[in-house]
């Protein structure tokens, strides 16, 4: 599927590039945050962070770690720095193509992740026991 990350990779689209090698690129999000709002993006038009090999995805993070340092010494107003990935519909991906938010934060900016009333009670150590169980044994399934 042809997205719009695809395009801007392929010269199709417009976008203000911070970083490109034969891996990974990063652009300027179309909709900052904030001022800095920079998403890293793989080479290859894959969803899912799964569906990336181990290479690109360490790229990638490499790539937001140093984008986020120079974030900070941009001179953009910076007080810290959110790396975000949305990955599939249900996590709020829209556009589906692998993609990093790296985005400057600034005290009392406005954004946040909005959380359900359950999510002020803790579960019992049984079920977080019982989760902890059920994916060790997925990580250890070929
Ligand atoms: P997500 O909701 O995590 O899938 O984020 C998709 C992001 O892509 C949003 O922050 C959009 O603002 C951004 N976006 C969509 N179209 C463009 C574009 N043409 N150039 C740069 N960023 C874009």
């Amino acid at each position: 599927m042809s997205t719009i990350f695809k395009k801007i990779l392929d010269g199709e689209a417009p976008a203000s590039f911070v970083y490109r090698d034969d891996r990974v690129a990063a652009f300027m999000d179309i909709q900052p945050v904030n001022p800095g709002h920079v998403l890293v993006v793989p080479i290859e038009p894959v969803e899912l962070l799964h569906e990336l090999d181990d290479d690109t995805c360490g790229r990638m993070m490499q790539v937001a770690r140093a984008i986020s340092l120079a974030i900070r010494r941009s001179g953009i107003p910076c007080e810290g720095v959110n790396l975000l990935m949305a990955d599939g519909e249900a996590a709020g991906q829209e556009v589906p193509h692998v993609h990093l938010h790296v985005f400057p934060r600034l005290a009392g900016d406005g954004f946040g992740l909005k959380f359900a009333p359950r999510y002020y009670k803790l579960p019992p150590r049984a079920d977080l026991d019982a989760a902890a169980s059920q994916i060790r044994a997925a990580l250890e399934s070929p």
